[in-house]
């Protein structure tokens, strides 16, 4: 499957449609954002280990019986996927708290939520993507009751695998957003599943594994990436 033209350019990947209007290739770059893309860098191998580590997650997921975007890789940057209608809010499933729950709620980083809890955010960088809840997602049209109920147990869902995975690898899954969108009325997972988009730390040291480390210019990201696709068996 070809590149025909560039649909979309965003912060992270490029998307591109395909000769198949049922599928597109997205195409990993080395740019990394923080702050809703005030801050861009260009971190050396980053495209490509996204890339392979999102393939490796959502394989995993698929295999599990959770729909996914995930069709084949295609190079050390590239894969094609189907073409998903984008519902346009973030899925954040957390563990412990961390990020924008410790700044809303004034509680201490690392705090252990039972139940893990459950957030919406609208995906607009104007905004700086504001949390809403499901009244807002069905009042104005981004989701219907359905769809938002499977959401939140394909979430919940996906919590349950990836926590047990990451736990066997020594690593703690503290939080995670996901995107879905709308296949032949589907509700199947889309965008990507990397360190970008989730916290790790390490069980013994709780050393930051994931985009932390950049947004706190901690250094090694891309290491500390590499290490955690290593101890999962993402092949590089
Ligand atoms: P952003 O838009 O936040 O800057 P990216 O750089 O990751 O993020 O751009 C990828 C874009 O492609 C996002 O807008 C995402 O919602 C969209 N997308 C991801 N997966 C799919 C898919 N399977 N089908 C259609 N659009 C997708
Ligand atoms: N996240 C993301 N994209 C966003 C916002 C958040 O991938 O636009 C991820 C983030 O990496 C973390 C989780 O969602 O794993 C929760 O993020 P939080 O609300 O704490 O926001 P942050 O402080 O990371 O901006």
């Amino acid at each position: 499957m070809k590149k025909i033209a560039e649909l979309y350019r965003g912060k992270a990947k490029t998307v591109y449609s395909t000769e198949d209007s049922n599928f597109l290739i997205l195409e990993f770059r080395n740019d990394t954002s923080a702050f809703d893309g005030q801050r861009i860098e260009q971190l050396e191998r980053k495209g490509a280990v996204n890339n392979k580590f999102n393939y490796f997650i959502m394989t995993k997921l698929k295999d599990a019986g959770i729909p996914t975007q995930i069709e084949r890789l295609l190079s050390d940057n590239e894969v094609l996927v189907k073409k998903l209608d984008m519902i346009p809010v973030e899925c954040v499933v957390r563990n412990r708290a961390a990020g924008s729950l410790v700044r809303r709620l004034g509680v201490e980083e690392g705090l252990i939520l039972i139940p893990p809890t459950f957030e919406l955010f609208l995906k607009n960088d104007s905004l700086h993507d504001p949390m809403v809840n499901e009244y807002h997602c069905e009042s104005f049209g981004w989701a219907t009751n359905k769809q938002l109920n499977r959401m939140k147990e394909l979430s919940f869902s996906i919590n349950t695998i990836l926590t047990k995975m990451f736990g066997n690898a020594g690593l703690i899954l503290v939080d995670y957003k996901l995107e879905f969108g709308l296949f032949n009325g589907e509700v199947v997972l889309g965008d990507e599943f990397s360190p970008d988009g989730c916290r790790l730390w390490e069980k013994q040291t709780l050393k930051k594994m994931d985009k932390d480390r950049f947004r706190q210019g901690l250094g090694g990201v891309i290491e500390a990436y590499e290490d955690v696709a290593h101890r999962i068996g993402v092949p590089l």
